[in-house]
């Protein structure tokens, strides 16, 4: 019987090689609900991007070096 392997998050991930893609650069058209959370310095938010809207958590941009999650709240 096959183990099931576990899917977890390496502390040092090659960022080249990561999609990049926020949900904010997704589906533009639409209204989206995005929560954020740093894993830098464990700050969240939960932001509703308006149609059109593509630019990303403030906190991302005021902090470049920061790594920041995010995904919809309002898919699955
Ligand atoms: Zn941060």
């Amino acid at each position: 019987m096959p183990e099931t392997t576990a899917v977890g998050t390496a502390p040092n991930v090659d960022m080249s090689a990561v999609d990049t893609t926020t949900p904010f650069e997704r589906d533009v058209d639409s209204h989206r609900v995005v929560s954020c959370y740093c894993c830098r310095c464990g700050e969240t938010a939960t932001i509703l991007a308006e149609p059109g809207r593509t630019h990303e958590w403030e906190h991302a941009r005021r902090h470049p070096t920061h790594v920041v999650d995010y995904w919809r709240e309002d898919e699955s």
